[in-house]
């Protein structure tokens, strides 16, 4: 069976197409800057696929059909493909960022799917009108089955006090408003590796599970559930991230109108895309901030140090209400990739029983990693995350 993926973006899209049979991803692929002047299209088709090779392509995209129809030349094209034609695919994963109160779990897509996530459009604005645009066109161009997975849905188990706002109570009933949470498939997925790992059944783990990437965010899990997570109604609130603020006093925002006369949009622009570690230091990657650092930038160790301890007030928060603590677990670009966050978020832990091995915790980890020191009571496991393989083993499940 043969599976594509989608995560259909504002202005770019990602894909790949995964054998599930072989276990095998066939190829992942890339366009970017949809509908700008000069786009691009990066496809890597996978070693030990019939057609190993890197296909690297600028030209502008008018918009995502055109990129769509592009892709579906690249994957199956006589000198860049990997499949003959587009009958070869059995079914399409989409990807869609909020799911709201309508659409709790993986859903074959059909019309009436559409119209709901159509419906969570204005909880989303960014994502959704997106997420559907790729559906429409994969719609017309595989008469195949078609899922929709949600990033909302792994957060579904929160408990009210844990997904309320202390709001008018009617604006949660009529305009939606509450914690929905996201990057649920990602947390799904390392903390179904973590069960693996320690050898348990998910419904018996309790873990704190940390998404750090240039969006972060972090879950508690108990019992296998996710019963909070630091993002909210909206992907903006939770952590300090590359650009975005993570949570603030919400009376910033009117005071920020009133002293700067900004436009809502202005505020909204200004707390999404210039805020978090760049906002301090001007700098939204990691590598960057520590190159910086060891040039003696201020502003640079302020960010990381802002970002390490929010990270660790959030831990002592979920130790709180998730038990006791199975594992703790990074992922994602900055999780997987930066010894150096995960040993100053868990250094100050060991009398919560978290004690890192610095030499396990040294360098990049390409495969799950677990790296606490012998005799550590919780362990600590940096674990690759693959939101791709997460939503085509969902879409498979769901079809069979
Ligand atoms: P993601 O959003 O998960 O793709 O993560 C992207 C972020 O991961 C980048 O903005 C970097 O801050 C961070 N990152 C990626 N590779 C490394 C690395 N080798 N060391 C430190 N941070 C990294």
């Amino acid at each position: 069976m043969k599976i594509f993926v989608i995560n259909s973006g504002s202005s770019s899209l990602k894909y790949q197409l995964l054998d599930m049979d072989s276990s095998l991803v066939m190829t992942t692929g890339l366009v970017e800057r949809i509908g700008e002047a000069m786009g691009k299209v990066e496809q890597k088709n996978w070693p030990g696929s019939a057609r190993e090779q890197e296909i690297r392509e600028e030209r502008p995209f008018s918009d995502h059909r055109e990129a769509m129809m592009t892709v579906v030349e690249l994957v199956t094209g006589q000198d860049t493909g990997v499949i003959a034609s587009r009958d070869d695919i059995d079914a399409v994963g989409h990807r869609v960022v909020q799911g709201g109160e309508c659409l709790l779990h993986t859903t074959r897509i059909d019309d009436e799917v559409v119209e709901k996530i159509r419906s969570n459009c204005p909880l989303s604005p960014l994502h959704n009108p997106a997420n559907l645009v790729g559906i429409e066109v994969a719609r017309e161009l595989f008469a195949v089955p078609q899922v929709a997975i949600f990033d909302t849905q792994f957060h579904q188990t929160m408990p009210p006090e844990a997904f309320m706002y202390p709001l008018p109570y009617d604006l949660y009933k009529e305009l939606k408003i509450r914690r929905y949470g996201f990057h649920g498939t990602s947390h799904r997925y390392v903390s179904q590796q973590a069960a693996q790992m320690l050898n348990k059944s998910p419904d018996q783990i309790n873990l704190v599970t940390l998404h750090l990437g240039n969006g972060s965010s972090m879950a508690a899990i108990r019992h296998g559930q996710c019963i909070d997570t630091t993002m909210g109604m909206t992907p903006l609130a939770g952590l300090m991230m590359g650009t975005r603020c993570g949570d603030i006093d919400p009376a910033i925002i009117p005071f920020l109108m009133r002293e700067k006369g900004l436009s809502k949009e202005g505020v909204d622009a200004l707390l999404n895309k210039e805020s978090g570690l760049k906002g301090i230091c001007g700098m939204n990657d990691m590598r960057d901030i520590h190159a910086a650092i060891a040039q003696g930038d201020k502003r640079a160790a302020l960010a990381l140090n802002m970002f390490v301890y929010g990270i660790k007030k959030y831990i002592g928060a979920y130790l709180a209400i998730t038990g006791p603590l199975d594992a703790l677990v990074f992922t994602a670009g900055i999780g997987e990739n930066d010894d150096v966050v995960r040993r100053q978020v868990c250094s100050g832990l060991e009398h919560l029983g978290i004690v890192i091995d610095l030499d396990k915790n040294t360098g990049r980890k390409k495969i799950a990693t677990a790296v606490q020191a012998d005799g550590s009571q919780v362990a600590i496991f940096v674990i690759p995350t693959n939101e791709e393989l997460a939503i085509a083993q969902e879409t498979l499940t769901l079809l069979s």
